[in-house]
C-alpha cells in the first residue's frame, strides 16, 4: 500500500487506519494506529 507521497503505508489490523510512526529504536520501530490507538512494533529488516 501506498500514500500519495509514494511512501509505504501501515494499515491498522483492527479498524484499517494508517498508523504512524511513533517511536523508532534501534532495532525496531513502534507504530500507531490514529483511528484506535492499536500500537504496533515492527523490526527493521537490513
Ligand atoms: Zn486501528
Amino acid at each position: 500500500m501506498l500514500n500519495k507521497r509514494g511512501k509505504s503505508v501501515l494499515r491498522c489490523a483492527c479498524c484499517g487506519g494508517e498508523m504512524v510512526l511513533k517511536s523508532e529504536l534501534r532495532v525496531a520501530a513502534v507504530y500507531k494506529c490514529m483511528g484506535c490507538g492499536l500500537s504496533d512494533t515492527k523490526l527493521k529488516l537490513e
